[in-house]
C-alpha cells in the first residue's frame, strides 16, 4: 500500500540554536554540581549547557549495528497511514513515527511485530507502548500552549525504557532529557541511540520522580509509567505554558491518560481516555 501522506516540514532540519546554551562539544569535570541524593549519569548523547556543566559523561560513538534485514520504510509508512486514519493528524508527529525505526528498538525476535499496533516486551519487566498510543501522548505534548511553535523547547521524558520515544522526540523538540531508573535498561537504550546519532538526547540514569532540576523549566514533560499522583517535582519543573502528559491512576481506579497545562493563571488538569502503563517506581535500581 501506497501512503499518501506528506509531511508539511522537513523533520530533520537542525534545531534551532538557542542562544543562551553553549555549543557542544564541551569540556565536563565529573561530578561538578550535582548533589549526590539527586545525581543523575547521562552517557548516550553529547551533552550541552546544563547536562554539560552538570558532570555528564561523554559519548563514546560506536559502530553502527548491522541492520535486521527488514526493509522496513515501506511497513513504517502503512503504520504511519494507519495512525493517520485512527485520528493522529499532527503533521510533526506522524512525520517523526514515519522517519523512527521502532523495529531497531525490539528483541530480533520481535522484528516482526514493531510496526503492528501493539505493545511489545523490553525486557526487565517492563512495554514499549503501542505504536497508537505513544503517538496519542506526543500529540497531545505538541498541541499544548508551546505546540504553537515548529519545535518544542527542552523537553524531559520519565521512563526512557528502550529509548524508542526519546528518538521520536529528538524530531519533535529543540533538547531531551530522558530519565530511566533501571540500570539494564538506560544502558539498553544508549545502545540502541547510539547509532541514531541524535545530539539533542540526553539519556539520565536516576529516579524520575524528582525530574531534572537542572533542565528545567520544560516546555514539556511527558511520562511512560503511570503512579497514583503527578510528582509535584513535574510541576514545579514545568515552564509556564508548558504542557505534561502522564499517565495517572484516578479516583475510580483506572488509569488515565493526564494532561497537565501551566497557565499564567494557575495548573489545569484533564482526565482523558483510560490507559495501560507500567508503574511509577521511585528509586533505581
Ligand atoms: N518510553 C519508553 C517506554 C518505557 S516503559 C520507550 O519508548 O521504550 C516505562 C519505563 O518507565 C520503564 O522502563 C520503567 O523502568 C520506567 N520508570 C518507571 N518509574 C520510573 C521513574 N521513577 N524514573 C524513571 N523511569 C521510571
Amino acid at each position: 500500500m501506497k501512503s499518501s501522506f506528506k509531511p508539511p516540514f522537513n523533520p530533520t532540519a537542525k534545531a534551532p540554536a538557542v542562544a543562551s546554551r553553549p555549543a557542544f562539544p564541551v569540556r565536563l569535570k565529573p561530578g561538578e554540581g550535582m548533589p549526590s541524593a539527586t545525581k543523575l549519569v547521562a552517557t548516550a548523547a553529547r551533552p550541552t549547557g546544563n547536562a554539560a556543566k552538570n558532570g555528564f559523561k561523554k559519548s563514546v560513538p560506536a559502530a553502527a549495528p548491522d541492520g535486521v534485514g527488514l526493509d522496513s520504510h515501506a511497513v513504517r509508512a502503512r503504520m504511519v497511514h494507519k495512525l493517520a486514519a485512527q485520528g493522529v493528524s499532527d503533521a510533526r508527529v506522524l512525520a517523526a513515527m514515519g522517519l523512527v525505526e521502532r523495529h531497531r528498538f525490539v528483541d530480533t525476535a520481535l522484528v516482526n511485530q514493531a510496526y503492528e499496533d501493539t505493545s511489545l516486551p523490553i525486557g526487565l519487566g517492563q512495554t514499549i507502548s503501542k505504536p497508537n498510543v505513544v503517538a496519542r501522548m506526543l500529540e497531545l505534548l505538541c498541541q499544548g500552549a508551546a505546540g504553537k511553535l515548529d519545535r518544542l523547547g527542552r523537553v524531559l521524558e520519565i521512563g526512557t525504557g528502550c529509548g524508542y520515544q526519546a528518538a521520536l522526540l529528538s524530531h519533535l523538540a529543540n533538547e531531551v532529557y530522558s530519565i530511566e531508573r533501571l540500570r539494564g535498561l538506560h544502558d539498553k537504550a544508549r545502545e540502541n541511540l547510539r547509532a541514531l546519532r541524535l545530539p539533542n538526547v540526553h539519556l539520565l540514569f536516576g529516579d524520575g520522580m524528582i525530574g531534572y532540576a537542572k533542565g528545567a523549566p520544560y516546555a514539556a514533560i511527558i511520562a511512560a509509567a503511570g503512579g497514583e499522583a503527578i510528582p509535584p517535582a513535574w510541576v514545579e519543573q514545568l515552564a509556564v505554558g508548558g504542557r505534561l502528559v502522564a499517565p495517572l491512576q484516578t479516583a475510580a481506579g483506572v488509569q488515565a491518560l493526564v494532561v497537565v497545562d501551566k497557565t499564567p493563571l494557575g495548573v489545569k488538569q484533564t482526565v482523558l481516555e483510560a490507559v495501560h502503563f507500567v508503574p511509577l517506581k521511585s528509586g533505581t535500581s
